[in-house]
């Protein structure tokens, strides 16, 4: 890292002028935040991604990993099952199961695909985003939560979240829900004792400001019911997308570290991890981010697509000897984890 050209950065121009901080002092200070909370530990969790289903409709430009009705791949519910028991065998604690909006699949799939896992494997179901829930309900976003609830969902990703603000949201993704709705989503689960992670996807059209304002309201939201789990910016990979086409090619480096020193700082008191994403950041950045106020790196995944597709993402799967190995190899302490902490 080298300060001195980051100085004459835009990017860190801005992040003076809106954080009104310099960032060796956000560095420390999220670092301090960080040690005072969490020590040296960083924790990680053994996980696997299943990704039912890749047909949507909602069609978000920076999305990669959708397909159309006639390239579509969703799976069956045995080929489902084959993924879990593997997953089982591989030491996992959760799944992961997230998948695009497909007009075919109701809540029935849904309350299947879980009762088919829960009542086979003993393993965390870590399931469907906002926009998933919304698609499935049939008018009562409660009815619905609670139906997954007593059909084996443990948590939810709270991802679909992008930039909680709709003049962004109009240009990326303006058939997806709201702040608004991503948030009732959200509060409604958390009511419901359904702990869900928070996330936040940079690095496109946003301003620092717009990712103060997601930050604050991610901490307003965390006020009320204290149901996130976890913080994860998740920085936007260009490729193979439309949204890719318009911005270029993706900044990184330290902007990368000073959203996640950001977040910690505004989220002291209300949420006490925060990740930083090895699939996204790289495993070099992701040792880096452990100085810059993050505490976890995230799973091992075994199968990761919807990062992939997009051709920039490290690809697929960490052991957890490698992921001990990198967190040792930042002098930090590794620490295995559940998928709520
Ligand atoms: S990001 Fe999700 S909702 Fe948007 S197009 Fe891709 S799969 Fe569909």
């Amino acid at each position: 890292l080298n300060p001195g050209d980051f100085k004459r950065s835009k990017v860190l121009e801005n992040f003076l002028r809106v954080v009104g901080k310099n960032i060796f002092d956000v560095q420390i200070e999220s670092n301090k935040i960080n040690l005072d909370k969490n020590g040296n530990k960083v924790s990680y969790v053994v996980n696997r991604n299943i990704n039912f289903t890749n047909r949507c409709e909602v069609n978000c430009s920076f999305c990669a990993f959708s397909r159309s009705k006639k390239r579509e791949k969703t799976l069956a519910m045995e080929e489902v099952s084959k993924k879990v028991e593997n997953a089982k065998d591989g030491g996992a604690t959760e799944i992961c199961l997230q998948g695009g909006i497909n007009p075919e699949l109701d809540i029935d799939y849904y309350l299947k695909l879980l009762r088919e896992i829960n009542s086979k494997y003993d393993i965390h179901i870590h399931a469907f985003s906002p926009q998933e829930i919304l698609h499935m309900s049939e008018g009562s976003v409660e009815k619905t939560l609670e139906k997954l609830k007593s059909a084996g969902l443990g948590s939810m990703p709270g991802t679909a979240a992008e930039i909680l603000d709709d003049r962004i949201r109009k240009k990326i993704c303006p058939n997806k829900l709201t702040s608004d709705q991503w948030e009732t989503v959200i509060s409604k689960a958390h009511k419901l004792g359904i702990s869900t992670t928070a996330t936040m996807m940079y690095g496109h059209l946003e301003s620092w400001e717009e990712r103060l304002i997601h930050l604050k309201k991610i901490k307003k939201i965390q006020e009320k019911h204290s149901g996130f789990t976890e913080f994860i910016p998740l920085p936007f990979l260009p490729g193979n997308n439309e949204l890719g086409n318009i911005t270029g090619s993706r900044r990184k480096g330290l902007e990368d570290l000073l959203v996640i020193s950001l977040a910690r700082i505004v989220l002291e008191g209300s949420i006490d991890n925060i990740q930083g994403s090895w699939v996204k950041l790289g495993k070099n950045m992701v040792s880096k981010s452990l100085y810059f106020g993050a505490n976890d790196i995230g799973g091992t995944l075994m199968e990761e697509n919807i990062s992939s597709s997009t051709g920039k993402a490290t690809r697929g799967y960490m052991r957890k000897e490698e992921m001990e190995k990198l967190i040792k190899n930042a002098g930090k302490v590794p620490v295995q984890r559940k998928t709520i902490y």
